[in-house]
């Protein structure tokens, strides 16, 4: 096929999803010719049009700006741990900083190849409406999830868990229902934690919803455990008695997610599963009752693909141990979060196993051994490895460069890091620290006329971040400053991982 367009700019940004419209907000402020390819219609990628409205990790920087930006509007819920975005207008807000920022937006545009000349990547490839395109820049930046640039640059990429062949994590689409009665649903949930039934140590007991699951799974009524654990996202600037919510409840295991006719697959089992938890939800949770569903997410949940590898891959470990860098560009405060790719009763792989204790992680002595569906090709080693909650690790910048090439980034969920190390970090908040991380980068790599990224000295991109108010050079605030601040002891809860309890039994995570 003929070229039939093409495009010159500094930052070529392909992918916006929270990362990439990050870095397109990034490189745009930082005066530099940038351009974002997005295959869809609108920016935001799984928070927007995957419904995952619920930002995890550290919100600060551009991410805390969009936050506040939909807030002053009545488009978010602001809280000190997980603040939603309502989708729609999240994506407007996304389109319009990128566009004030300057940065041109083409949508329905596919990147699928790249021209090079020895390591350094001329343009990329994209089909679209037009046809074939081609757009040259001097930096790229792959924010496809799945490191579809990187791929086509011929950069070294691992995808999926070796402990369990290759496959990825379970899989879960978002969907949306309407006329959800969210007090009656609250109301409901705080009389079952005074409920004798009640217990938080048994997780088929410590959730309203997982508890009358297991009921209806026992009854028959119910084909398959669907949600282990889920959140209801409540959407701002509705009445409390008749909103929207936004759930991800549903798995769909054995997962390849680069793989076409798989996620097929995914996708048909998954409209199956949400009509299923539908209708489990309308019968036996109250304030569900009157519940429509409004929409299946527009794109698949998918957690993980393929990962580059970066000039610095982040180590399993060295979230456990809290690891600072000299090029830390993103805090990062969470969990190990990486559900399990096989179907079993638990949703994620909360902790890591090590030979021996890591100095500032929560570690025990190996409760697993028996069970091998933490380690199913090998037995689990001596030590289970948890986060501590009181403490952070720090992404640094090269962690973000690709390996081989000399102009390419990669941010968000394909960034350089072990599955572990991937599965915790993922999330939204760090993934937009990512992207606006990268944005600064390309910027000071055109302006120093470097040769490649790997020559960038990162703690130039790290003060490039303070000085445009992303606090690196102190611990994180809010939520994360309280915990450090309870009087409380570290225990593994319910949920596999660690928490703090205090001395009237409170918990606080
Ligand atoms: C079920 C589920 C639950 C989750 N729960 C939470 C949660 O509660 N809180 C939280 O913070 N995070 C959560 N996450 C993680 C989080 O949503 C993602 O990791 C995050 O959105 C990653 O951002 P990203 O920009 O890297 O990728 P994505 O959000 O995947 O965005 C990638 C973008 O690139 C575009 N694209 C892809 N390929 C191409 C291409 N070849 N050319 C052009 N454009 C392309 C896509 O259309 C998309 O817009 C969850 C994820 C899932 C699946």
């Amino acid at each position: 096929m003929q070229t039939v367009k093409k495009f010159y700019y500094d930052v070529v940004i392909c992918g916006g999803g929270p990362a990439g419209a990050a870095a397109a907000i990034a490189a745009g402020r930082a005066g530099k010719r940038a351009i974002l390819l997005e295959l869809r219609e609108s920016l935001g990628g799984l928070c927007t049009n995957g419904y995952i409205t619920g930002i995890a990790g550290v919100v600060n920087g551009i991410c805390e700006e969009w936050v506040d930006r939909l807030a002053a509007e009545g488009h978010a819920v602001k809280r000190p741990h997980l603040p939603t975005v309502e989708p729609e207008y999240g994506k407007q807000m996304l389109e319009e900083m990128v566009l004030q920022s300057g940065t041109r937006i083409l949508y329905g545009t596919h990147v699928v190849e790249c021209i090079k000349e020895d390591n350094t990547i001329r343009s990329v490839i994209a089909y679209c409406k037009s046809g074939k395109i081609e757009i040259e820049g001097k930096v790229f930046i792959d924010a496809t999830g799945d490191a579809d640039l990187a791929l086509a640059a011929d950069v070294p990429t691992e995808c999926g868990n070796a402990e369990f062949c290759g496959l990825n994590q379970s899989v879960t689409m978002g969907f949306r229902l309407a006329y959800v009665n969210m007090k009656k649903y609250n109301e409901a949930n705080a009389a079952w934690r005074k409920d004798p039934e009640f217990d938080n140590n048994d997780p088929k007991k410590r959730s309203l919803i997982v508890y009358k699951e297991h009921k209806a799974y026992q009854e028959g009524r119910l084909h398959d455990i669907l949600s282990p654990g889920n959140i209801v996202y409540p959407m701002a600037g509705r009445d409390e008695t008749c909103m929207d919510v936004t759930l991800d409840a549903t798995h769909t295991f054995d997962c390849h997610n680069t793989d076409v006719e798989d996620l097929t697959r995914q996708i048909v089992d998954q409209h199956r599963k949400v009509i299923w938890f539908h209708n489990f939800l309308k019968s036996d949770v109250p304030g569900f009752e009157d519940s429509t569903l409004e929409a299946y997410a527009p794109m698949n949940g998918i957690r993980d693909s393929r990962r580059i590898v970066g000039e610095y891959v982040l180590k399993d470990t060295d979230i456990g141990a809290a690891k600072k860098f000299p090029d830390g560009v993103v805090q990062h405060t969470e969990f190990y979060d990486s559900h399990i790719p096989t179907p079993g009763f638990h949703t994620a792989h909360r902790h890591i196993h090590a030979d021996k204790p890591i100095e500032n992680a929560v570690c025990r002595p190996t409760q697993d051994t028996e069970d091998y569906m933490y380690n199913p090709l090998v037995r689990p080693l001596a030590w289970e490895v948890r986060t501590d909650p009181r403490n952070y690790c720090e992404i640094p910048f090269r962690s973000l460069i690709a390996t081989g090439v000399d102009n390419l980034m990669a941010v968000g969920r394909c960034f350089s890091a072990e599955y572990h190390a991937n599965g915790s970090i993922r999330v939204i908040g760090p993934s937009m620290g990512m992207g606006q991380a990268a944005g600064y980068g390309a910027s000071l790599f055109i302006d120093q006329k470097l040769g490649a990224l790997r020559d960038l000295d990162g703690s130039q991109v790290r003060r490039m971040m303070i000085e445009n108010g992303v606090p690196l050079d102190e611990p994180p605030g809010g939520h994360w400053k309280e915990i450090r601040e309870f009087k409380g002891e570290p225990v593994v809860s319910a949920s596999d991982m660690c928490v703090l309890v205090d001395k009237k039994g409170r918990t606080m995570r």
